[in-house]
C-alpha cells in the first residue's frame, strides 16, 4: 500500500502514554484517509457518556494518501472530535505545511486522547514522539507561539498550535498553522485546550512513496499546465478567494445585514479591486499548491493598522464587512490578524456579532447586555470592543465566546434571527441565489458548510464532473428540482474528494472525476472506479450523519434558519427562496431516512456495511 505511511500515532496525555496504532489497506480501502477514517476511529472508540471537553473526546488529526506526493492541492489535513460549538460530529480541514511534514515524519495521523495536568506541546520525529512542557508557551498567541518554538528547535519543523482563545475553551476556537491556515470550524481548538495541548511540532524529511510513478507523471503532465490557463485557478491567484466578491454580490451570493438585505450601496469597497489597491503586499500557498489563493497583507496607516501577514479570506471579509455593514478592509485586516492571533474562526465570531446586531437593533438587548457597547450597524468600534473580548472572555466576551445559538439559548428569545444549521453559523452563501445550497447546508455532517458536500463548487460553476450526471443535470439554479438528487450525489463525491482524500476543492477544481480517480489510483495502488469512490462517499457521510444520531441530532435539526430562504425585498434575488422542506422530503426518500426520526433506515446501514452504527442506534443493549 503506496500513498500511506500505515501508522497512526495515538497519544493519551493523562498518563503519557504513546502507541502506535496501524493503518490497514482495509481501513484505507473502505474509508479512505481524512475524516473518514477519524470518523470509523471515533465509532470504534465510542462511549455513550462522552462530552466535548472530556478527555475521552479523541481529537484525530489524519491526512490523505497524497498528502506530501507531488499531486498539486493535496497536502491538507482534517481535524475531528465531538464538537463543543454543536455536540455533533465536529471536523475542521486546513492546507498549510503541516500534512506533508507529518508525512514525512513517518505517520498518517495523530490520535490525542486524554488530559494533561499541565500545558504541553508534542514534539513528533520519524524516531520518537515526545510529551514537552509548554507551559512558556501558555497564553501567547498563535504567532508568537510559532516563532518561538521555532526559535527553539528550528526553522524546519512545522507546527500547528492555538491560541488564547482554544485555551479558554472558547467554542469556535481555531487550530493555526504558519499563521495564515486555520483549521476553523467547529471548534476543534477549544478541544485542544481542553487537553492542556498547546501545540504539535512535526520534523521529517522521509519521501511519501507512490504506487506507479510513471502513471502519475503521465496525469501531471497532461493536468499541470491548466494550472497556469484555468480561469478560476487564474482568479484565485490574482485576487485570492475575494475574487469571486463582485459577482457574487451581482448574483446575491453575499449575505448581507446578516441576511437581511438584497443589496447594499457600499458594498464596492469590499471587492478585490480596493483590496488589491489598499491591503494586498504579496501572494502566498499551501505546500505544492500552484494556485497559489492566499494573500499577505500589510495596513501601515491609520487606526487598524496590521504588520505584513495573512490576509482575510473572502469569508472573513463578509462575516466581518457584508454582514455587520462595515465597508473597510483595513479594519476587516485588523480583525482576521486579531482572530489569526488569538485563533478563533471568523465565519461564528462575525456571524455571532451579526445575530447581537440584529437583537439590539430589534430591541431584545440592550447597551446593559454587552457592556455598554452601542451595537448599532456598522459601528467598527463597538465590533472591535467586543471581539476583543472574546479570547479571554472578559465582560461580554463570555457570552460571545458560546456562538450565537447558544446565546439565544440562554437569553430565550432571538431564535428569529439565527443562521445556524444542527448549531454551526452558515457560511457566506446565500441559498436565496442558488437554490441548491438549501439542501447543502441542510444535510452537511457538521452543520452549516459549504465545502464536504461538493453542491456549492459544481453549482457555482467553477467544478464540472461531466461523468457524474448528477452533478451536471441539476436544473435551473433558482428551483428547486432535482437539488435533492444533486445533493446526495455531491454528499457522496465531497466525502471522498474532499473529506478524505483531501483535495482542495480550489485547487482540485480543474480536474474531472476520471482524473481524480486516476491519480489516487496511481498513488495508492488501488483500482478503484468513479463507482467505488462514490460508494466509499456515502458510506462515510451516513457513518458521520449517524455519529450526531448517537449524540441526539434528529430530523429538527436539517431544518434550516429562517432568516436565510425568507424572500427578500430587493436586490438580484428579489422574492425568491428554496423550498427547503420540499427538497429535504426528496431527500430523505432517496437515502432511505425516515423522515419523522431523520435516522437511517437500519438495512441501509448494513447494507454499508456499518453494523456497529446500526446496532448502536437500533439495539439499546449495545
Ligand atoms: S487553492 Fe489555496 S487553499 Fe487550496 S491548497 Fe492551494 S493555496 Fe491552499
Amino acid at each position: 500500500m503506496k500513498g500511506y505511511k500505515g501508522k497512526i500515532i495515538h497519544v493519551n496525555l493523562t498518563n503519557r502514554e504513546v502507541h502506535y496504532v496501524p493503518l490497514s489497506e482495509e481501513l484505507a480501502k473502505k474509508y479512505i484517509g481524512g475524516s473518514g477514517i477519524a470518523a470509523k476511529i471515533f465509532i470504534d472508540n465510542y462511549k455513550p457518556d462522552l462530552i466535548p471537553f472530556s478527555p475521552d473526546n479523541p481529537l484525530i488529526f489524519m491526512t490523505g494518501p497524497l498528502a506530501g506526493t507531488k499531486v498539486p492541492s493535496t497536502s491538507r489535513f482534517t481535524v475531528s472530535a465531538l464538537s463543543p460549538l454543536t455536540g455533533i460530529w465536529g471536523e475542521s480541514n486546513s492546507g498549510g505545511y503541516f500534512a506533508a511534514k507529518l508525512k514525512f515524519a513517518g505517520y498518517d495521523g495523530i490520535i490525542v486522547t486524554g488530559k494533561s495536568d499541565t500545558p504541553v506541546y508534542l514534539y513528533i520525529t520519524p524516531d520518537r514522539i515526545e510529551i514537552r512542557n509548554a507551559s512558556n508557551y501558555w497564553g501567547m498567541d498563535t504567532y508568537k507561539t510559532e516563532d518561538a518554538l521555532k526559535e527553539t528547535l528550528g526553522k524546519n519543523v512545522e507546527i500547528l498550535t492555538i491560541g488564547p482563545a482554544g485555551e479558554n475553551l472558547v467554542l469556535y476556537a481555531s487550530i493555526v498553522n504558519r499563521k495564515g491556515h486555520l483549521s476553523g470550524r467547529t471548534g476543534m481548538g477549544a478541544v485542544m485546550g481542553s487537553k492542556n495541548l498547546k501545540a504539535i511540532v512535526v520534523e521529517g524529511e522521509r519521501p511519501v512513496e507512490v504506487a506507479d510513478s510513471e502513471r502519475l507523471n503521465e496525469i501531471l503532465k497532461e493536468i499541470l499546465p491548466r494550472y497556469q490557463e484555468n480561469i478560476t485557478v487564474l482568479a484565485l491567484r490574482d485576487s485570492g478567494t475575494n475574487s469571486s466578491f463582485d459577482l457574487g454580490i451581482q448574483m446575491g451570493d453575499v449575505p448581507i445585514k446578516n441576511w437581511g438585505l438584497g443589496k447594499w450601496d457600499k458594498a464596492e469597497h469590499l471587492g478585490p479591486s480596493l483590496y488589491k489597491e489598499t491591503i494586498y503586499r504579496e501572494i502566498d500557498t499551501c505546500y505544492n499548491c500552484p494556485v497559489a489563493c492566499k494573500r499577505i497583507i500589510e495596513v501601515n496607516d491609520g487606526p487598524y493598522s496590521v504588520e505584513k501577514g495573512p490576509g482575510p479570506e473572502y469569508e472573513t471579509v463578509c462575516a466581518f464587512g457584508t454582514m455587520l455593514l462595515v465597508d473597510d478592509l483595513k479594519f476587516i485586516s485588523k480583525v482576521n490578524d486579531f482572530a489569526n492571533r488569538m485563533g478563533f474562526d471568523t465565519i461564528t465570531a462575525g456571524s455571532t456579532i451579526a445575530f447581537l446586531m440584529d437583537l439590539y437593533d430589534h430591541g431584545f438587548i440592550t447597551k446593559d447586555d454587552i457592556d455598554g457597547v452601542n451595537l448599532e450597524w456598522g459601528n467598527k468600534e463597538a465590533v472591535l470592543e467586543l471581539v476583543t473580548k472574546i479570547p479571554t472572555k472578559e465582560g461580554a466576551g463570555a457570552l460571545l465566546a458560546e456562538g450565537s445559538e447558544k446565546i439565544a439559548e440562554k437569553l430565550g428569545k432571538g431564535k428569529e434571527f439565527l443562521t445556524t444549521v444542527k448549531g454551526l453559523e452558515v457560511p457566506m452563501h446565500d441559498p436565496r441565489g442558488n437554490f441548491g445550497l438549501a439542501i447543502g447546508y441542510a444535510t452537511s455532517v457538521r452543520g452549516g458548510c459549504h465545502v464536504s458536500s461538493l453542491v456549492y463548487p459544481v453549482t457555482a460553476g467553477f467544478a464540472y464532473f461531466p461523468e457524474i450526471p448528477e452533478l451536471v443535470d441539476f436544473g435551473d439554479p433558482l428551483s428547486d428540482e432535482s437539488k435533492a438528487v444533486l445533493a446526495a450525489k455531491a454528499n457522496d463525491f465531497g466525502m471522498f474528494f474532499h473529506d478524505s482524500a483531501i483535495w482542495c476543492i480550489l485547487g482540485g477544481s480543474v480536474l474531472n472525476a476520471t482524473e481524480i480517480v486516476n491519480i489516487f489510483n496511481a498513488v495508492t495502488g488501488f483500482d478503484f472506479t468513479i463507482d467505488d469512490i462514490l460508494e466509499k462517499g456515502e458510506r462515510i457521510w451516513f457513518l458521520k450523519r449517524g455519529i450526531s444520531h448517537l449524540f441526539g441530532m434528529r430530523a429538527k435539526d436539517d431544518k434550516l434558519p429562517a432568516k436565510i430562504i425568507t424572500p427578500l425585498n430587493e436586490g438580484p434575488t428579489v422574492g425568491v427562496a428554496p423550498n427547503a422542506d420540499k427538497q429535504l422530503k426528496e431527500f430523505y426518500k432517496l437515502r432511505s431516512i425516515d423522515s419523522e426520526t431523520g435516522l437511517p433506515k437500519k438495512e441501509k446501514l448494513l447494507s454499508l456495511g456499518l453494523t456497529k452504527l446500526s446496532d448502536l442506534l437500533y439495539n439499546k443493549n449495545i
